[in-house]
C-alpha cells in the first residue's frame, strides 16, 4: 500500500512579552527557512498563556515586525490566551487516569529544592502528592511522573535521557492563578496544530522530555525536535526582555536578516547570492530556503 509521506508543518510561537529582539529573529527565520525548505507549512502560535506576562501591544508589535522582515505564515494565528477551556478538557483526561494533584506549595518553598545539575531547575518533591490538598485552597495541579525514563534524539545537540521523578519530579500543568501551564499548552497546541517539526531555542531543550512524557499520557505523536543555539548578549546572557534586549526596527530588516543567516551558518558566497539577486524581504527569505541547511547552525 502506497503511504503519502506526511507534510512537514513547523511553528514559531512567541511570548508577547515584549517586542522582537535579534535572539527571537533568529528562532523565527530558522524555523521558517527549515519549514520552507521541506515545501511545507509554517504556522504561528501566540504563546499569551501566561497573561500577566503580556506586554500592552507587544503582539501588534511582533505581527508587524514578522510581516516587515518578509515572513508569510499559513493558517489562522492561534492565541493560547483564548484557548483555556481546550487546555481544560485535557486535564480532564488526566484526571480520570489518576495523574493529577493538587500542590499548595509556594515557589519559596520550591526553590529551597534540590537542583538539578544541568538546567538548574529545582526538582519538586512530590510533597503534595499523597495528600488530598481540597481545591479551595490556592494550588495549581501537578501530573505524577513516577520514574519514567524519557529519551529523544534532537536533530542538533544529539540524544538527552532523563528520568522525570529524578530530574524534574511532578511538574505543574495547571497553574495557581487558573490557566494551563507552558507545558500542557505547547503540548496540546502542537499536537491540534499537527506540527511535524519542532525548532526552537536550546533554552527549552531541558523541558522537551516533559512535553514527550505529556503526549505519551495523551496519546499524542511526538514530533522532531531541534533546538538551535540562543543568541547571546557580551555577557553571555540569552537575549530576551529581562536581558534588556534591544527590539528589532523595520529600518534595519535588510541588514538584521543577512547577519540572523550569518547566524545560522550562511557563508559569505551564498550570502551575497542571496542578496545580489533579492529585491525585498520575502525574497531573501524564500532565496535563502534554497540554500538552507539546519545543521550548519550547531
Ligand atoms: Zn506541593
Amino acid at each position: 500500500m502506497m503511504t503519502t509521506p506526511k507534510k512537514y508543518i513547523g511553528r514559531f510561537a512567541p511570548s508577547p512579552t515584549g517586542k522582537l529582539h535579534f535572539g527571537s529573529l533568529v528562532t523565527a527565520l530558522a524555523s521558517y527557512l527549515r519549514a520552507r525548505s521541506q515545501a511545507g507549512k509554517w504556522l504561528l502560535r501566540i504563546e499569551d498563556v501566561d497573561t500577566t506576562r503580556i506586554e500592552k501591544g507587544a503582539i501588534h508589535s511582533i505581527l508587524a515586525t514578522l510581516e516587515n522582515y518578509g515572513f508569510q505564515w499559513d493558517d489562522e494565528i492561534i492565541y493560547q490566551s483564548k484557548r483555556s477551556n481546550i487546555y481544560q478538557e485535557y486535564v480532564e483526561i488526566l484526571k480520570v487516569k489518576d495523574l493529577i494533584y493538587n500542590c499548595i506549595c509556594t515557589r519559596r518553598e520550591i526553590s529551597k529544592n534540590k537542583k538539578n545539575s544541568l538546567s538548574g531547575e529545582s526538582i519538586y518533591s512530590g510533597k503534595c502528592r499523597n495528600f488530598n490538598n481540597p481545591s479551595f485552597l490556592k494550588h495549581s495541579q501537578r501530573i505524577k511522573t513516577f520514574e519514567t525514563i524519557i529519551s529523544f534524539h534532537d536533530l542538533l545537540r544529539g540524544d538527552l535521557t532523563q528520568n522525570l521523578a529524578e530530574d524534574v519530579g511532578d511538574f505543574i500543568i495547571w497553574r495557581s492563578e487558573n490557566f494551563a501551564s507552558y507545558q500542557l499548552a505547547v503540548v496540546v497546541d502542537d499536537h491540534l496544530q499537527g506540527i511535524t517539526e519542532v525548532v526552537r531555542g536550546s533554552d527549552l531543550y531541558f523541558q522537551t522530555p516533559r512535553q514527550i512524557y505529556l503526549q505519551r499520557c495523551l496519546n499524542f505523536k511526538t514530533p522532531i525536535y531541534a533546538h538551535i543555539p540562543v543568541v547571546m548578549n557580551e555577557f553571555g546572557q540569552k537575549l530576551s526582555k529581562q536581558t534588556k534586549a534591544n527590539p528589532i526596527i523595520k529600518e534595519n530588516a535588510r541588514s538584521n536578516l543577512i547577519s540572523a543567516l550569518n547566524y545560522l551558518g550562511f557563508d559569505y558566497g551564498v550570502q551575497n547570492i542571496i542578496l545580489e539577486t533579492t529585491k525585498n524581504n520575502n525574497e531573501i527569505l524564500e532565496k535563502a530556503a534554497m540554500y538552507y541547511n539546519l545543521k550548519n547552525n550547531k
